[in-house]
């Protein structure tokens, strides 16, 4: 269970799961919590806010970044680069401040290994059929683009027993409320 000294924790789960719906839940309930903003290659999406969704970097920098050692992980996932910025997430914790990361699982597997304590948690879709529903739904994307992106679901829920927590995303105020019990 929760090691109250513990305050790295990692939010992790196949892609449609609903992550950033339960982090912006969460944000409401657990204000203290910081959450982490990561930088990314992809492009900026209508209404995100640089500095704020992400921090929005070009390929070249996102590497120049990584090479000096500021990224506490990074990962590739769909063609573009993703990394947790180190300095502002030792900052908080030095300071006591719980710190939240939303990352893929790739990510999810690196911070274990830079923090051993850090608490992982798996955000799981209420079934498969759900998980299909969602990411299907998404848009009107290619076929074969809503297969990759099935196919990769189907190995990122494998790595369900990677984690410490495991948290069943059947509605976003339950899956904030217990996540936010986590943290405390
Ligand atoms: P999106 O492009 O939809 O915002 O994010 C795609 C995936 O990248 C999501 O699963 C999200 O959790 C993950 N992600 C966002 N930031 C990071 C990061 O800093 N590191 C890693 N490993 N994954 C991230």
């Amino acid at each position: 269970m929760t090691d109250p000294t513990r305050r790295l924790t990692v939010l992790s789960g196949p892609a449609g799961v609903g992550k950033s719906s339960v982090v912006a839940a969460l944000r409401e309930r657990s204000p203290d919590v910081w959450v982490s903003v990561s930088a990314t290659t992809r492009a900026m999406r209508p209404g995100e806010v640089d500095g704020e969704s992400y921090f929005f970097v070009s390929v070249a920098e996102f590497e120049a970044m990584s090479a000096r050692g500021d990224l506490l992980e990074r990962a590739t996932y769909a063609g573009n680069l993703y990394g947790t910025p180190r300095r502002p997430v030792e900052e908080r914790l030095r300071a006591g401040v719980p710190v939240l990361l939303e990352i893929e699982i790739q990510g999810a597997r690196q911070v274990r290994a830079f923090d051993p304590d850090a608490l992982l948690v798996f955000l799981a879709p209420p079934s498969w059929e759900e998980l299909e529903r969602r990411l299907r739904g998404r848009g009107t994307e290619a076929q074969a683009v809503i297969e990759r992106r099935l196919a990769q679901a189907s190995v990122e829920l494998a790595a369900e027993g990677e984690f410490d927590e495991v948290i069943v995303n059947t509605s976003v105020s339950e899956a904030a409320d217990r996540l936010a019990a986590l943290l405390r």
